[in-house]
């Protein structure tokens, strides 16, 4: 299979080079060519492993990577999780269920696809013989997922931005603790958007860039979409059959990345009855649902600081199957956004997604009340997701990070936190970190001495 740019000036590349170069050269996000309809493949699917189930999936669209190869990647992706079902699904009761996917090395969902992003790089540094320089900037769990996607692999080394000073201290020591001598965590003098921009710049360096065999990590690579659709096969495969076509996922949403995956598996014929956008007070997504209007605005720090997000980087993705694939017409309404930062879309498709925004307040509240009601505990980028569910419908809420993750928070709520014996470990190893000026020059300088 090929996979072509949302924004149709691409040559169609295969999996393998859609993966190793992350953002179409024309800008646009990668897509597969066509949708399969996977709907003939679903009853023998239903009793593998969540490993065996990737592998399947994975295989459909990797055309260019032999199964002997995909098989055993794929397992080594998903061999350090601490749940044995990989992605457990949880019942609270008759109509509502909770998809865990914290049971990764970093305890968020991200590990879901930066694990299997990791070896994919790996394997593709053996194939060519080429090193590779992952270099990325993070707010939190991101940049964290990626270290641990990354931690040891040979000819890779990893370098990931963030402000000194504001990120929690359990995720600063995700990063810093790992001992990996691959891993290196730029802790800058300045903001989140210093580090973005200092990225930015060393891409624009075209030279340099291409000199150290630089890639990006973010949210838009194809390989992340794919990987996250298959917890959402796995889930409605291990639900009653009764209540599969009931079902509606409840997604904790920021880039829009992992809803998209689901929408995308939908597509593919699975039977999915819905999907409703949970997002904090950061609401761009839940404006756009509920008045058709896409208006970009600032970023206000929340509880759940993942969804903190202005511009929500894989929704191109969708527009561009909302605009019947017409990749001009795509062009025309990103290039609109970025001049005026907002558009207005007639006849938005709202039969398929709903949405929710939930005040720090909020957030606090559901948490205590999820508790009280489940004896459950769930993190604040999940509560997001319980703050109203369609009693119609089967809900799975998607839990996207463990909540021993946010202590504060969850002790503001409930009176106590939970603890994770990977967080506890991490407690008693030293801090590595590397101090720098938020200027490019100076982390240029580093990548140069530490570059594989
Ligand atoms: C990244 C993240 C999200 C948002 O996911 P998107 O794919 O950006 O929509 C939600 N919750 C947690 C814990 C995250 O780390």
């Amino acid at each position: 299979m090929k996979f072509i740019s949302t924004r149709g000036q691409t040559e169609p590349h295969t999996f393998s080079q859609a993966v190793a170069v992350g953002l179409a050269p024309d800008g646009g996000l990668f897509l597969p060519e066509r949708l399969p309809d996977i709907t003939p493949r679903l009853k023998s699917w239903q009793n593998l492993s969540y490993a065996q189930l990737c592998t399947e999936f994975m295989g459909i669209f990797a055309t260019d990577i032999p199964e002997e190869v995909m098989g055993p990647l794929v397992q080594r992706s998903y061999a350090h999780f601490t749940h044995p079902s990989i992605a457990p699904l949880q019942k609270l009761d008759d109509h509502t269920y909770v998809l865990e996917l914290f049971h990764g090395p970093t305890l968020a969902f991200k590990d879901f696809a930066l694990q299997l992003l990791g070896n994919l790089y790996e394997a593709q540094c053996k194939r060519s013989g080429q090193s590779i320089n992952v270099l990325g900037a993070t707010s939190g769990d991101t940049g964290a997922a990626a270290i641990h996607g990354l931690l040891g692999k040979p000819s890779t080394a990893v370098f990931i931005l963030y402000p000194e000073g504001r990120v929690s201290p359990l995720q600063e020591r995700q990063m810093t603790c790992t001992g990996a001598g691959n891993v290196h965590a730029i802790a800058i003098d300045g903001s989140f958007d210093d580090a973005q921009r200092i990225i930015k710049n060393i891409f624009g360096d075209h030279e340099f860039s291409r000199q150290h065999h630089l890639s990006a990590v973010n949210s838009i690579n194809l390989a992340r979409v794919l990987a996250q659709c298959v917890y959402y096969l796995y889930a409605w495969l291990q639900l009653p059959e009764a209540k599969r076509s009931q079902v509606e996922f409840v997604v904790p949403t920021g880039n829009f990345g992992n809803i998209f995956a689901g929408w995308l598996l939908g597509e593919m014929g699975v039977p999915i009855l819905g999907f409703k956008v949970a997002t904090n007070r950061n609401d761009i997504l839940h404006r756009l649902l509920t008045t058709g209007e896409y208006r970009m605005g600032a970023v206000q720090p929340s509880l759940a600081p993942s969804m903190d997000i202005q511009v929500a980087s894989n929704f191109e993705r969708f527009l561009y199957y909302e605009l019947n694939c017409d990749a001009e017409k795509v062009r025309e309404v990103m290039a609109q956004l970025k001049t005026t930062g907002t558009y207005r879309f007639e006849n938005f498709d709202k039969s398929t997604f709903s949405s929710s925004c939930a005040t720090d307040a909020e957030i606090t509240a559901i948490i205590h009340r999820v508790h009280q009601h489940y004896n459950y505990v769930v993190d604040p980028h999940t509560a997001c997701a319980f703050k109203e569910l369609n009693p119609d419908r089967v809900s799975v809420v998607l839990a996207t990070a463990h909540p021993a993750k946010f202590p504060d928070a969850i002790h503001a709520a409930i009176g106590h936190s939970p603890l994770h014996p990977l967080l506890e470990m991490l407690k008693s190893r030293p801090v590595v970190k590397h101090r720098l000026p938020a200027d490019e020059l100076a982390v240029k300088l580093f990548i140069k001495q530490r570059a594989v």
